[in-house]
């Protein structure tokens, strides 16, 4: 249940009131809320003369449900709108890891000839294998904030543990969470104490509804501004990295107020594949997609299979365009 309290209740009162009733209290919008578990249907009595008005909820998707909430939330990023009564399609590009200030320099020159806004790169690789490329850790970090100075890009990149979200967030412009890191708890509180938007993916093994009850972690800690991943979950096939559930994106259209991206990058797993997977994302009309390329894939240090080389990613821009254009989205 979502209780909104009377405009005059102080937060010591509230506090008191979620301690009996093992809430928690929202201070984000201009009343303090007191959210309980999805489970309770009837307003507490003493609760009941300090509520101004409250919500009940079919489980404990809560602040994200369309039924609390009908509209799409707005999320800007440096003037540029995912969701809200837009109908933007944000493209979020780059290669997999930040491998070395030339090759951010690369990428960067591309897609500024490209019009993508929205340079992502990890630093902080959450890597199945620790004989593997790690990442540059904070190293990285200084080349995507030397690449953001020059060229003017909001940044993407990822968190992997709570050591440096409070590095990322400092200078990051959007804090990804990975799909490994979706059920990381203190990554999702720390991420909902800033304003920053956060892009959470889906846990590979994760239902909808674990999924969305982690972005409600954010939520519920005060931070409004997240938007949801599908990124490919794991099923009985091997043939590819992973299965890109469209059901899932579909289900979250309906019933989710929280704007939707898509990533058919890892849920491929191969660069064959991005292309046609981009474009049936974008024929669902979602509010992004998260793509992967390199100046020469190949020679990846992290996710080589799977990123596209320049001219693809050129090819697919402009295939994508008309696309968009007929579910009455931009590509922006
Ligand atoms: C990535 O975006 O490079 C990444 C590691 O993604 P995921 O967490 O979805 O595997
Ligand atoms: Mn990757």
């Amino acid at each position: 249940m979502i209780i909104k309290l009377k405009s005059d209740v102080d937060l010591k009162k509230a506090e008191s009131l979620a301690e009996a009733h093992r809430a928690i209290v929202l201070k984000n919008p201009s009343n303090l809320h007191l959210i309980t578990s999805g489970s309770i249907k009837t307003l507490p009595v003493d609760v009941e003369p300090v509520t101004e008005s409250y919500f009940t909820a079919d489980s404990d998707i809560q602040l994200a449900s369309r039924a609390y909430d009908h509209t799409t939330r707005a999320i800007t990023v440096n003037g540029i709108t995912l969701g809200g009564d837009t109908q933007n399609q944000v493209t979020i590009a780059g290669p997999c890891s930040v491998e070395s200030k030339e090759q951010m320099e690369q990428v960067a020159k591309f897609l500024t000839s490209q019009n993508v806004k929205f340079l992502r790169a990890g630093c902080f690789k959450p890597r199945t294998s620790p004989y593997t490329f790690q990442g540059l850790g904070q190293a990285g970090i200084r080349i995507l904030s030397e690449i953001r100075e020059q060229y003017g890009f909001s940044i993407v990149t990822e968190v992997k543990d709570a050591s440096h979200v409070a590095l990322v967030i400092e200078h990051a412009d959007m804090i990804q969470i990975g799909t490994k890191a979706m059920y990381d708890h203190q990554i999702l509180k720390m991420c909902g104490k800033t304003e920053k938007p956060i892009l959470l993916k889906r846990g590979f093994g994760s239902t909808l509804q674990e999924f969305v009850q982690a972005a409600e972690f954010i939520l519920s800690s005060g931070n409004p501004n997240v938007i949801l991943c599908e990124r490919g979950i794991r099923t009985f096939e091997s043939k590819t990295r992973f299965t890109l559930d469209l059901c899932g994106v579909a289900y979250l259209k309906e019933y989710i107020n929280l704007p939707v991206i898509v990533d058919p990058s890892h849920a491929m797993g191969y660069s064959y594949g991005v292309p046609g997977l981009a474009r049936a994302a974008t024929a669902m009309g979602v509010e992004g997609l998260l793509i992967e390329t390199h100046p020469e894939p190949d020679k990846a240090k992290s996710d080589a299979s799977q990123q596209l080389d320049f001219d693809s990613f050129e090819k697919l821009m402009k295939e994508l365009k008309p696309i968009a254009e007929a579910v009455g989205k931009t590509i922006v």
